[in-house]
């Protein structure tokens, strides 16, 4: 038997996209001199800026796969990633409008209505309209199709009832897609029977709670929905459809190139310790960079099958667990090798590293469970 493509036929990184991505490049410069942001780990998960999201946008640099006619770049799914890659090279305070322009953006065009569309698509590339992942819960993670909100309906609309829980910046964004039951749960059919919902995050009946991590950091909150109304306008998808269309959400979050760099911005750090003998030369680095550079093939690959619109679930799944592995190395191998001598950038960009790296393997679906995903994509369960 063939065993199936686990990386897509290679689309290539065109010669055109290099203009881009010097750009880019010669943008940041620009931004770092200014004194806009300082590089960071993990920045496209902590690192909200919404003044350098709308130097972003006002660049072209956001919604840039939303078609012209809803006030987008029409720009090639292969162009974002060269742009992405390279902010997330760069440590760039991403995070603001990261969920919305990655996933918010292709699932509206797949599954959002025109008014819907209308609504939120240029705000978006306008980096004006940020979203939330209402998918997990307290006893809901990996298996979300035992998700315990519910939706009831009621006159012109939905009342939701129920908890999410570890949602990145909901208490920043305008709205987040929440995945909700709307059927009491077949065990024949335990996927049927969730739908989704677009929910606004300072609506009444909706409560934003934060968790505060170890060191400080807020990014993570809970979100209690007390009967809050969603009105039919809001339904995202079809009612009874929710496991598919996330589903066909997850290749896109679980692909891109923040699944591989958010601790590159390190692995510069130590590359330039190394090369001014700050560092013990070690051949470990040019393994990881080795890795780096495959994994950067392998998400291109995956970003051209998107394009495409070719399915890419199983290939997502292993850039995933390879590129987040990856980026936890990168973490100890620095920490490891930290000494006297280890400049000051480095010090900080450690710290913030280690304290990230459990989440790596954990956000967008564990990598427990994407092995499993893999195997049953291989035909072996
Ligand atoms: C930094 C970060 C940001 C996040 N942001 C969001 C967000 O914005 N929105 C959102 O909805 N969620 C978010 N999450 C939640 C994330 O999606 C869940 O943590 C993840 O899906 C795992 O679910 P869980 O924490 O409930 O763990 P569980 O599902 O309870 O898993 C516990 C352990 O059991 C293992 N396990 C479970 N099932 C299996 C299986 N079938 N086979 C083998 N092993 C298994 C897991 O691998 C894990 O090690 C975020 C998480 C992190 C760390």
């Amino acid at each position: 038997m063939a065993l199936p493509r686990l990386v897509p036929p290679a689309a290539g990184d065109p010669a055109d996209t290099a203009v881009l991505r010097a750009e880019v490049r010669a943008f940041l410069a620009e931004q770092l001199a200014a004194g806009a942001f300082t590089p960071s780990v993990d920045a496209w998960l902590c690192g909200w800026s919404e003044t350098f999201t709308g130097a972003l946008a006002a660049r072209g640099w956001l919604g840039m796969t939303v078609p012209k006619e809803y006030d987008g770049q029409g720009r090639s799914f292969l162009e974002r990633f060269v742009v992405t890659e390279e902010l997330l090279a760069g440590g760039a305070p991403v995070a603001a409008h990261w969920i919305a322009d990655r996933q918010i953006v292709p699932a509206l065009l797949k599954h959002g209505t025109e008014a819907q569309k209308r609504e939120f698509l240029p705000a978006i590339a306008a980096g004006e309209c940020f979203f939330g992942i209402g998918m997990s819960e307290p006893d809901s993670g990996s298996d979300l199709a035992s998700v315990r909100t519910r939706a009831e309906q009621v006159d012109g609309g939905w009342r939701l009832t129920g908890t999410k829980v570890w949602t990145s910046g909901a208490h920043r964004a305008h709205a987040f897609i929440v995945l909700a039951r709307t059927a009491p749960v077949d065990p024949q059919h335990r996927h049927a029977g969730l739908s989704q919902f677009i929910v606004r995050l300072d609506g009444p009946g909706v409560e934003v709670r934060p968790i505060v991590s170890m060191n400080g950091g807020h990014h993570f909150n809970e979100v209690v929905l007390d009967g809050a109304f969603v009105p039919d306008a809001m339904v995202f998808g079809e009612i009874g459809d929710g496991w598919r269309q996330v589903t066909s959400e997850l290749s896109f979050e679980r692909s891109g190139p923040e699944r591989l760099l958010s601790t590159f911005t390190l692995l510069a750090a130590v590359t330039d310790d190394m090369a001014n003998d700050r560092l013990s030369h070690d051949a470990g680095l040019g393994r990881l960079l080795a890795r780096i550079a495959g994994l950067h093939q392998m998400s291109t690959a995956v970003a051209g099958a998107l394009e495409r619109k070719e399915p890419a679930e199983v290939a997502a799944a292993v850039v995933k667990v390879l590129g987040t592995t990856t980026e936890g190395d990168v973490a100890d191998f620095a920490d490891l090798r930290a000494g006297d001598r280890t400049g000051e950038a480095s010090h900080q960009l450690i710290t913030e590293a280690v304290d990230q790296r459990p989440g790596f393997t954990l956000r967008g679906g564990t990598n427990e469970v994407l092995r499993g995903v893999i195997a049953r994509g291989l035909g072996l369960r």
